[in-house]
């Protein structure tokens, strides 16, 4: 009924293999009147790889609305490349709703200030300055019959720089949203490092040719489970050295990497896509409320 009001057509990208892949093209084929996409940003990005990779025919958008995820450089890059769109990245969860959105200026994530008011806080609670990544709490009084005070919803951000965005509003504007706190990872020295930054290390190394997808999980303090599908044989033994090295450059130089082959890796309960977790950490997971004054309980 919405969706024929507002002239949308859904598109299951729950689980994406390729029929899977090939229909999402074809419906995307069968409506070219339709100029914007909103989508879960792994889910567009991996039908972008599989379009390029496959050659198919190319079907532009005006814009695409990218949430539920990172919209990571190399995400943003393939999204541009193979839609041709202007990439806006959103912010937003099934509790709070809509929360934060790019504008055209792309100079972060303009908050939607007349309702939500966003913290940054590190581990104590203290405010975080701009460009240091710290906890968010959401202040949301327009749902009377559910309003959230300073909740901890699970997400890692970090504020732009303050000042008018040269689109001209004032709202603030968040730099980035850095993954889930419950998926960082703990390095040998006790250092956390946010998902974000990891994907985005890891994908330096990654050889998108050789492997398709993939997973890392700590298992343990110093024990790591990378996961990946292949693609093909040639120069993938080669390609794990790389990859491997490259973690223990960010996560310690005696910590183990354990490398299994699978044939695939399952998705959230919510069907996105899973490229960090942190299991060890999960079996502290600290409250998700977080109390004024006093320190994250754990
Ligand atoms: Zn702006």
């Amino acid at each position: 009924m919405l969706n024929g009001l507002l002239g949308a057509v859904g598109i299951n990208a729950f689980r994406a293999k390729e029929a899977e892949l090939r229909q999402q093209h074809a419906a995307m084929m069968a409506r070219p009147d339709i100029q914007h996409l909103m989508t879960y940003v792994d889910a567009a990005a991996g039908l972008a790889l599989f379009i390029k990779e496959q050659n198919l025919q190319r079907r532009p958008f005006r814009t695409i609305m990218a949430c539920a995820g990172s919209v990571t450089p190399e995400y943003r890059k393939i999204l541009e490349e193979v839609f041709q769109a202007e990439v806006f990245d959103k912010y937003g969860s099934r509790e709070c709703c809509d929360m934060a959105c790019e504008c055209r200026r792309h100079g972060g994530l303009h908050v939607y200030s007349p309702n939500v008011f966003l913290e940054i806080v590190d581990e104590r609670g203290a405010p975080c300055p701009p460009g240091e990544t710290g906890h968010l709490l959401v202040t949301l009084l327009n749902n009377p019959s559910f309003p959230m005070i300073r909740y901890k919803i699970g997400d890692l951000a970090e504020w732009a720089e303050p000042g008018r965005c040269p689109c001209g509003s004032g709202w603030p504007r968040l730099k980035s949203l850095q993954g889930r706190a419950d998926d960082m990872l703990t390095t040998e020295d006790g250092t956390l490092l946010s998902s974000v930054f990891v994907r985005h290390f890891v994908g330096v190394s990654l050889n998108r040719q050789i492997i398709r997808e993939w997973q890392l999980e700590q298992v343990e303090a110093k024990w790591f489970v990378f996961r990946y599908i292949p693609l093909k044989a040639e120069g993938l033994s080669a390609n794990l050295n790389e990859i491997t090295s490259s973690f223990q450059l960010a996560l310690g130089k005696n910590v183990t990497i354990e490398l299994q082959q699978v044939n695939e890796i399952p998705l959230a309960p919510t069907g996105k896509v899973r490229w960090i977790i942190n299991g060890a950490h999960r079996k502290r997971r600290s409250p998700d409320v977080f109390v004024e004054g006093e320190p994250t309980r754990t």
